[in-house]
């Protein structure tokens, strides 16, 4: 039997580490057939009170969840790829994927998106937030409180 992951019934998320100019971590939620992009300089955290800004960058293709290597020099983002997490994501309210979709619009167009990560290393719920009277697209990831989430001491 296929899985719920590679039947393409649920949304994909990914992380990409990405050891660029400056390291950062790609974080891409799939959405309408794309992967909605952003860039985390201290990656994302499983700790409710770490609120990582995450850059809004473009839109990805949904085959780039797959990739990893090297980017060539004198290419844009130059340097090493490698995927740090990757699995499914629900809505928050844990809908099917049609329905999941609508709700996660919504969030996205009020610049607040909340969603269940279904990651080997980020699980639970988590936030996106647009950041307000900065530039466009700035927003902040942000772990829930859940039973999931990790305190530091
Ligand atoms: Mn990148």
């Amino acid at each position: 039997m296929k899985s719920k992951e590679s039947s393409g019934a649920v949304l994909a998320f990914v992380v990409q580490r990405h050891d660029a100019t400056h390291l950062h971590y790609d974080f891409r939620l799939e959405l309408n057939g794309v992967l909605k992009s952003w860039a985390i300089p201290k990656g994302p955290s499983m700790n409710p009170h770490d609120k990582r800004l995450a850059i809004m960058v473009e839109d990805h293709p949904y085959a780039y969840k797959d990739f990893e290597g090297i980017i060539p020099a004198g290419h844009y983002g130059a340097g090493k790829v490698e995927i740090w997490d990757k699995r499914y994501y629900t809505d928050d309210l844990d809908s099917e994927k049609e329905q999941a979709e609508k709700y996660l619009n919504k969030g996205l167009t009020a610049g607040h998106l909340d969603f269940i990560l279904y990651g080997k290393k980020l699980k639970g719920a988590f936030t996106l937030i647009k950041m307000k009277g900065r530039e466009d697209n700035a927003w902040l990831l942000i772990k829930q409180e859940d039973e999931l989430a990790e305190h530091s001491i």
